[in-house]
């Protein structure tokens, strides 16, 4: 599902570097991502995920390679295969809980929405459990509630891989517990795989294999250290 091989990437400006040797995740595999703060946890899930492409090296999901591929079609690949649940939420504040779960139809001409992405909101909106609350707007929502929100909107288009960046950083213990059941839930339920970002030890126990960034970044090739 996901094959990373030999990357290097920089940011236009300032001095990281993201050096990865290898990553694979298969169909269905559910991981847990750590390392420190600014280790490039996010990046790594950008590059994944298309938003940002590497200097070298190979990135493929589900078979294609998309590190080859122009900014026009990393996006109409990242919005059919991807579903994407970041620590900010991303919500729209003046669109009610059900736009905002619908929105990947909205911004793009590459989906469709049709009466069974109607449905698929409506059944995950309920499953979260915010029928109650599916024409409010997404400013009266607690932090819980807005985080259960942007999981639906990952999950409406039935992606084939999910990426998480810290989607539990806001929440309360039972909250959090909530959002990586739902999304482990999901994974098995459509044999997806599922990549998760997480600092919190607790979560890291429900994820069958955890992967630190520091065990597949490589060192730049150097000379043979003398003495
Ligand atoms: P993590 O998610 O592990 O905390 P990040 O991937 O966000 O780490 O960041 C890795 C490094 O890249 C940090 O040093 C950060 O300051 C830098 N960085 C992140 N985004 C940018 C950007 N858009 N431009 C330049 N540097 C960036
Ligand atoms: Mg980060």
């Amino acid at each position: 599902m996901i094959e990373l091989s030999d990357v290097l990437f920089r940011y236009r400006d300032g001095e990281f570097e993201l050096r990865i040797l290898g990553l694979e995740l298969v169909r269905g595999e559910q991981v847990g991502l750590i390392g420190p703060s600014g280790s490039g946890k996010t990046t790594l899930l950008h590059l994944v995920a298309g938003i940002e492409r590497p200097e070298r090296g190979r990135i493929a999901v589900d078979g294609t390679v998309i590190s080859e591929l122009p900014d026009a079609n990393r996006r109409a690949f990242r919005v059919r295969n991807l579903g994407l649940v970041f620590q900010e939420f991303a919500l729209l504040e003046h669109l009610s809980v059900l736009d905002n779960v619908l929105l990947p139809y909205r911004i793009t001409p590459v989906l469709r929405l049709d009466r069974a992405a109607r449905g698929r909101a409506g059944s995950l909106i309920e499953r979260v459990g915010l029928a109650e609350a599916t024409n409010r707007l997404v400013t009266h929502l607690s932090q819980g509630e807005r985080q259960r929100v942007a999981v639906c909107r990952a999950l409406v288009t039935e992606p084939a891989l999910l990426l998480a960046d810290e989607p539990t950083g806001n929440l309360d213990p039972v909250n959090k517990f909530r959002v990586i059941d739902i999304l482990r839930d999901y994974a098995r339920e459509h044999d997806a795989a599922l990549l998760t970002v997480t600092h919190d030890h607790d979560l890291l126990g429900r994820f069958p294999r955890v992967i630190d960034i520091k065990s597949i970044h490589s060192e730049p090739t150097r000379g043979v250290p003398s003495s």
